[in-house]
């Protein structure tokens, strides 16, 4: 069951030299399915232990006892603290879930608008402190063939990361029109932005830009990583364009054959 990768090499000193090299990947890929089910089983086992927990400390906190304000503190924290790591445990088990090659996943025609217009209403449940201005510019004719769950997770990375990343009174666009005989989702926003620097590395898993900041939002940094494996599955791009401190662009491309016309 040998995996080779094969890499064909035209030398410099000569038109007759050809290099053909033979690598034998299957370690790699046999370490890799390792980790990732080693993953996928820890985060797996966290969730109950950390149900159970969750419900004592809202149990406590439904009791109306008369506590004493330091142990009222002390309980806000840890159920704060437990939903930070029920949302990363979440995370993790969608990235492991994603990660492995679903070439079958059988996709089907999926009405975008629907669910963008579905998620823009969490968005501005979310956004209703910082009271962004949120507008939408959808064509409703344009759908997708497409693995429900997967997509609708990656256009919500995206617009949650612009809410996230964007200050008080900000202004957030989402877009999903056609672009040229493909199909180009959008979110824009006139957030923080991301230094050049940084926009490369935004798909690794645990990739943040500001570690203390980036908490504070609530956030995993494993979104990102999500969202790229998932446009891998659908043969689809994600492109990113920031200005530090101006604002981002994160778009995501459908080719061709992945666009449909809804009626
Ligand atoms: P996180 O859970 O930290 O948001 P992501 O993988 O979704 O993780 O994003 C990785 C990092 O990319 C974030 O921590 C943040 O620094 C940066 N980022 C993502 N989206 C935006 C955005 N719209 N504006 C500014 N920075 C962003």
């Amino acid at each position: 069951n040998a995996n080779i990768q094969l890499e064909l090499r035209f030398m410099d000193y000569g038109k007759e030299n050809i290099l053909l090299l033979a690598r034998d990947v299957s370690k790699v890929h046999r370490v890799e399915a390792m980790r990732r089910d080693f993953v996928a089983n820890v985060s797996h086992e966290l969730k109950t232990p950390l149900t159970v927990v969750r419900g004592y400390v809202e149990m406590i906190q439904a009791s109306e006892g008369d506590f004493d304000p330091h142990w009222q503190q002390a309980f806000d924290t840890i159920e704060g603290q437990v939903s930070r790591m029920d949302r990363l445990v979440e995370q993790l088990l969608v990235l492991s879930r994603v990660e492995v090659n679903t070439e079958n996943d059988v996709k089907q025609p999926l009405n975008v608008p629907e669910i963008l217009s579905n998620l823009l209403n969490d968005a501005h449940w979310l956004n209703q402190e910082k009271q962004h201005e949120i507008s939408a510019d959808i064509d409703e004719s344009i759908g997708v063939l497409g693995v429900d769950t997967e997509l609708k997770s990656a256009f919500a990375n995206l617009i949650s990361n612009a809410v996230a990343y964007t200050p008080a009174n900000g202004k957030i666009t989402v877009s999903w029109q056609r672009f040229g005989l493909k199909a180009k989702f959008t979110v824009k926003d006139n957030g923080t932005g991301i230094r050049p620097e940084d926009v490369n590395r935004l798909t690794e898993r645990f990739y943040r830009v500001d570690k203390s900041r980036s908490r504070n939002t609530g956030g995993s940094g494993l979104g990102l990583a999500i969202v790229k494996h998932v446009l891998h599955h659908h043969n689809a791009e994600l492109i990113i364009n920031s200005q530090w401190q101006k604002g981002s662009e994160f778009s995501i491309v459908f080719e061709e054959s992945s666009v449909i016309t809804l009626n």
